[in-house]
């Protein structure tokens, strides 16, 4: 019979039940065996629904547990730092959701344990790269039909926010999927950073700034242009266009029918074209993230990883520190990594 590899999972939240579900339902090669989060009911929830065990909210004694082989966290971005390095002090493997850490401090130590080691132990949530639509423009991006790369316009909207949400998220933990898609799509890295603040929503009244734009050069001499609104009022809408010397690429809608017709019950209204447009990352990705999570457990059953590393989540977080020193001077700031460690090459 084919030896399964024993996943761990700590944060019983929204995405920690879908990477749940997918281990049991989806990825081959991979069985969930016990989760873990910060009240014991919510893992206890979980583990009975799937018949394996609840660490209850002991999750260092699930990843020190012989039994878990591999660990996935999907707590709170705050948590993220210090769970990586409890399943690096036990050299398992580890699928670390975004962001890798809250600083590029915190990452630094990361690198430097996965150096320690020797080995590449850790994967990076950043599932957009499994998207076939970035994926696609990627691929004619890299065949160099439309020439050099010049420009990215692109947009982050998210519908709302819970609470204590801070400005900084808005770059920590939304934006930082642009940032690494851009570095990605364009195959360059980045020069210099500014966050901008622009004229605010009335949506954006709770305390954090709403849009923000994030702005980028990179080294090659690209633009990078992010509209960042963390509460538009309509839906998810995450949208890129990447504009070459020959021609451009850009992302495309989800598949949706376009409908004409009258709302339900409004019949002095004019007939209206209408799209459906989604409110919930986890149908606008579900693809992506299932591809994500399949190529990571074959990577780890093949015992080489190869999907986005903490050398990019570092990349990402180092980007994030910049545009939000940059919030309120009217300057780019550099975006100053260390050297690149051969490990990552
Ligand atoms: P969520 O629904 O709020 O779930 C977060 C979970 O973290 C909660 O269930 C909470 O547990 C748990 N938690 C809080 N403090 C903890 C601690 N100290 N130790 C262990 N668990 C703790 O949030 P979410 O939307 O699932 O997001 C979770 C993470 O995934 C975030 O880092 C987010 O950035 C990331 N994420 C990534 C994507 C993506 O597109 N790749 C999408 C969504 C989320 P209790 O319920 O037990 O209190």
């Amino acid at each position: 019979m084919e030896k399964l590899l024993k996943v761990g999972l700590i944060g019983c939240g929204a995405i920690g039940k879908e990477h749940c579900r997918r281990i049991m339902e989806k990825v081959p090669g991979a069985t969930m065996v016990a989760v873990a989060s910060n009240r014991a009911e919510s893992a206890d929830a979980l583990a009975e629904k799937y018949g394996i065990r609840s660490f209850g909210s002991d999750c260092n004694g699930l990843i020190a547990d012989p039994e878990v082989e591999a660990v996935i966290i999907t707590s709170i971005d705050p948590t993220h730092h210090d769970y990586v390095m409890e399943v690096l002090k036990h050299e398992k493997w580890c699928f670390c959701e975004k962001p890798l850490s809250q600083n590029a401090r915190d990452c630094e130590e990361i690198i430097a344990r996965e150096l320690e080691i020797g080995k590449r132990l850790v994967q990076v949530g950043f599932m957009r790269r499994y998207d076939r639509g970035y994926a696609e423009m990627k691929r004619i991006i890299d065949s160099g039909e439309l020439g050099a790369p010049l420009l990215i316009k692109a947009c982050h909207r998210n519908v709302s926010q819970g609470p204590g949400f801070k400005t900084e998220n808005g770059i920590t933990n939304v934006a930082i999927h642009e940032l690494d898609i851009c570095r990605w799509l364009l195959g360059d890295e980045y020069e210099d950073a500014q966050c901008v603040r622009v004229r605010q929503s009335a949506n954006s009244d709770k305390g954090y700034d709403n849009p923000q734009v994030v702005l980028l050069r990179t080294k090659k001499g690209c633009f990078i242009d992010v509209e960042v609104q963390v509460a538009d009022g309509y839906g998810y809408d995450i949208q890129c266009e990447v504009v070459c010397e020959n021609g451009t690429v850009k992302l495309p809608d989800p598949y949706a029918v376009v409908r004409r017709a009258r709302p339900a019950g409004w019949d002095s209204v004019k007939p209206a074209e209408c799209m459906p447009i989604m409110t919930d990352w986890k149908e606008r990705f579900i693809e992506a993230y299932d591809i994500e999570l399949c190529d990571w457990v074959a990577a780890v059953n093949n015992g080489k990883l190869t999907g986005p590393s903490s050398w990019d989540g570092y990349v990402a977080c180092v980007a994030g520190d910049a545009l939000n020193a940059s919030r309120g001077t009217s300057q780019f700031l550099k975006v100053d990594t260390i050297d690149k460690p051969a490990l990552y090459l």
